[in-house]
């Protein structure tokens, strides 16, 4: 399976200049830039081979919703994904499992692909791996709840693995326990909804250093890149560690 490499750059850039300068060096194949929304545009444009994200997709396609984006919107702008479910809109805008199950529906009703992030906090992580798996699998069974109606495949659903405690801290998971927590995942969605083969990326903290410990394994389809994103250098290196990989196979 090729490797996947998907940039969130979250509230960056302020500028418009920077964003398509940064758009300009990280578009790649195998690649999805995620840009704040006021940009999704004007990178869009200048993308010629990587793929328009955006960081999230409300759950209705028009209507009086003040601040959201639709779903439809977004698919006539030219993205082909969405990002659902991330962990600083769980936390800091108490986001529901209930709301994220609404956003994939819409979402895939719209014909967009959909990364639905999910990974536990700390407090759950230092009890064991185990534990980690019963937090993944509840929010993986709330949040594609009912879900077979919308159609998810393995080509229009990718499961991003974060831990909450690795993101943007410098603090990366083992890659060992990614694995095991990527096979728990793929597994899941095979036993539950016939979800063979769907990509499971890793997220939190990834760095050019670090890139191949993960993407050198074939239960880890790629990674979702925050901080390492917004740095030319940084995220030219990643995108090529991963494009190396998708070589050897
Ligand atoms: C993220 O925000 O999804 C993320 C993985 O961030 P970082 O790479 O900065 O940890």
């Amino acid at each position: 399976m090729k490797k996947l490499i998907v940039a969130n750059w979250k509230l960056n850039p302020l500028r418009e200049t920077d964003a398509i300068r940064l758009a300009r060096v990280s578009d790649r194949d195998h690649t999805v830039i995620c840009p704040p929304f006021v940009f999704l545009e004007s990178v869009g444009k200048t993308l010629r081979r990587a793929k328009l994200g955006a960081q999230d997709a409300f759950w209705k396609e028009s209507g009086p919703y003040t601040g959201e984006a639709s779903p439809v919107q977004l698919k006539r702008l030219g993205v082909s994904y969405a990002l659902i479910g991330h962990s600083s809109r769980r936390t800091e805008l108490r986001e529901t499992d209930a709301m994220i199950n609404k956003k994939i529906r819409a979402a895939l009703r719209a014909g967009l692909k959909v990364i639905l992030c999910v990974g536990e906090p700390w407090n759950v992580r230092r009890k064991g791996l185990p534990a980690a798996k019963s937090f993944v699998r509840t929010q993986l069974q709330k949040d594609l709840a009912g879900i077979r109606t919308a159609k998810p495949t393995a080509r229009n659903l990718i499961v991003a693995y974060e831990p909450i405690w690795a993101i943007g801290t410098g603090r990366a998971d083992a890659p060992h326990d990614t694995i095991e927590i990527s096979k728990f995942i793929k597994n899941l969605l095979a036993a539950r909804y016939s979800l063979r083969a769907a990509k499971v990326l890793y997220g939190g903290s990834m760095t050019s250093r670090n890139a191949k410990s993960f993407v050198q394994y074939k239960e880890i389809d790629g990674a979702l890149v925050g901080g390492a994103s917004l740095k030319a250098e940084e995220i030219r290196t990643i995108i090529s560690i991963a494009t190396q990989q998708n070589g050897n196979r």
